[in-house]
């Protein structure tokens, strides 16, 4: 095992965070707590819990953006968590990647964030032209105003996360980039370009608005997501892979606790 000094909790007794945007990302870990309570604020549920006597807390944050930073924000208001693990399913970019092999995120960016050239009328649609908007967050604190571009996840998580790989039978885990957008992209052209531009791994709906309010915070994330789909290999969605990455999610979760 490598070394996690900079795993450093604020507070042994603040629970890990782990989120999951589907009722069959969410259910495999639900079942792995004791003592479970369940709590709904607005429409986000929470199911508190503990593992190994540490405590967990596991939160379905719905499909999309907005939904996974309203679902983090009341994450860490309500549990002020140590740690928070976005985990689930997303759709494969790197041709290197099939079904069934995870990426542990390094980082992340919103990929639905987008500014034109102005064109006259009549002169069309330019997709591949568009230009990324930088997904603007604003630390204000020090009247120091910083945009980001993508979020970086906590490296000792990922270097964590990583350790584990051998263990994982269904696949690969590699780290990569996390394409985060309200599209789901099946024109191949549009992944590869994806692919060939940012150099996403994968593309799903929810990290880069999770470690936006994480980073915000100043909380460590990670997120840890499955192929659960990809078009480079004509590979529909398989929802045991959504199972799968929450056994997977389960050992890093396990070894953060030991390690704390
Ligand atoms: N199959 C569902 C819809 C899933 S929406 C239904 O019909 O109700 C997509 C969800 O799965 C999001 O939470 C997203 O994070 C993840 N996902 C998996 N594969 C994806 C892909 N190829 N593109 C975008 N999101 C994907």
């Amino acid at each position: 095992m490598p070394h996690h000094d900079q795993i450093s909790p604020v507070n042994k007794q603040n629970p890990v965070l782990v989120q999951g945007a589907m009722d069959v990302e969410i259910e495999t870990l639900v079942d792995a707590l004791d003592n479970v309570i369940e709590k709904t604020f607005g429409s986000w549920t929470f199911w508190e819990g503990q593992i190994n006597g540490y405590p967990v807390v596991v939160s379905r944050t719905e499909i999309g953006l907005a939904n996974a930073a309203a679902a983090t924000t009341l994450g860490i208001e309500h549990y002020k968590p140590t740690f928070i693990i976005n985990q689930g399913t997303a759709g494969g970019h790197d041709p290197k990647l099939f079904r069934g092999d995870i990426v542990i995120g390094e980082t992340s960016f919103n990929m639905g964030s987008y500014k034109t050239e102005h064109t006259e009328k009549g002169k069309g649609i330019h997709p591949t032209t568009w230009q990324n908007f930088d997904m603007t967050m604003y630390l204000r604190d020090n009247g120091e105003v910083i945009k980001h571009n993508h979020f970086k996840a906590d490296p000792a998580l990922v270097q964590l996360a990583m350790s584990l790989s051998d263990s994982y039978s269904k696949g690969k885990v590699v780290t990569g980039v996390i394409g985060t957008g309200d599209e789901w992209n099946r024109e191949l052209d549009r992944i590869n370009w994806f692919h060939n531009t940012f150099g996403t791994a994968i593309e799903e709906m929810e990290t880069s608005a999770a470690a936006m309010v994480a980073e915000a915070y100043k909380i460590p994330f990670v997120s840890i997501r499955v192929l659960s789909n990809t078009d480079q290999h004509g590979q529909d969605f398989e929802p045991q892979t959504a199972i799968d990455c929450q056994f997977y999610v389960l050992s890093v979760i396990n070894a953060l606790i030991k390690n704390l």
